[in-house]
């Protein structure tokens, strides 16, 4: 499943691509592509024919292009993607022939590459969803603000986090305090700070705090350089070019290989129903908290 960079990848590529382009013509080829757009696939062609794409927006893994009318005036609404577990944004000349799992197609009125929602398992969508202006879609407001985008803030992320008593490798996880960690970013922040995910965060001192803020930013900004985190052929940018972090990974999937720091074989244990990776040298396990 795509994490934050690799959406932000996409994000990047519809940004250069798509924006401030005009659609000509839509054709939806699936109605699970457009199932979030209660009014249906005929009203969501009608949404979108003729308006023009003003820019490319994310919060977590939810993409955001606000739209204007044919007069250039702010539409008041936006088209809202989702890649869920195998979606693909491709933008691809008209003579490229479809993918198998074709499920959208959006034509430009400059005759250029077209726009194509590609999706085998059809686990994400694309709605039109009413936005202010420029300003985040109402059913996206609620997802926390992630390291990547420029308004996270540091010291309340900090605070919120030392204030919780969890194991810090939940905090991570959890879409209310920090959008868009998912279990890689998550097992290679904490390798970064030397931390072990069942730390308790109210234990961690401000300086674990900020060597673990330190570690989400490195990793999500390293990999997103990378082009992502290839998980299988699925995940691609929008010209269709798989990312090169895994790579670089140092623990996670790195079970008995050595940990680049101190070389000691890499763990894997269970947590929250997955596998946590970590070196147990790095990352001691804490002592259990004396009630
Ligand atoms: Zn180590």
């Amino acid at each position: 499943m795509p994490e934050l960079p690799e959406v932000e990848v996409v994000r990047r590529g519809l940004e250069r691509w798509v924006a401030g382009r005009t659609v000509a013509t839509v054709e939806v080829h699936h109605p699970r592509a457009v199932r979030r757009h209660l009014e249906g696939a005929e009203h969501f062609v009608q949404a979108l024919t003729g308006r023009t794409l003003t820019a490319a927006h994310r919060r977590g893994k939810y993409l955001w292009l606000p739209l204007t009318e044919p007069d250039g005036a702010p539409s008041g609404r936006a088209m809202v993607a989702h890649l869920g577990m195998s979606g693909q944004l491709l933008v691809e000349k008209p003579a490229q022939p479809d993918g198998t799992h074709l499920r959208a197609r959006f034509t430009f009125t400059d005759g250029g590459r077209e726009l194509r929602f590609v999706d085998q398992r059809t686990f994400g969508g694309l709605a039109v969803e009413d936005a202010d202006g420029e300003r985040i879609p109402s059913r996206l407001a609620h997802i926390a603000i992630d390291p990547l985008d420029p308004s996270f803030d540091e010291d309340a992320f900090s605070a919120a986090l030392r204030r919780r008593r969890t194991e810090v490798k939940r905090a991570l996880l959890d879409q209310t305090l920090v959008g868009g960690v998912g279990n890689i970013y998550a097992d290679e922040s904490l390798w970064r700070a030397r931390l072990h995910g069942t730390r308790p965060t109210d234990r961690l001192t401000r300086a674990q705090v900020a060597d673990l803020l330190d570690g989400v930013r490195s990793v999500l900004g390293e990999a997103l350089a990378q082009g992502g985190t290839s998980f299988d052929s699925l995940y691609v940018d929008v010209n269709g070019q798989s990312g090169y972090f895994s790579r670089f990974l140092a623990v996670y999937g790195q079970v008995d290989r050595p940990c680049p720091r101190c070389g000691t074989p890499i763990v894997r244990e269970s947590f929250m129903n997955r596998s946590s990776y970590s070196c147990p040298q790095c990352q001691p396990r804490p002592r259990a908290r004396r009630s």
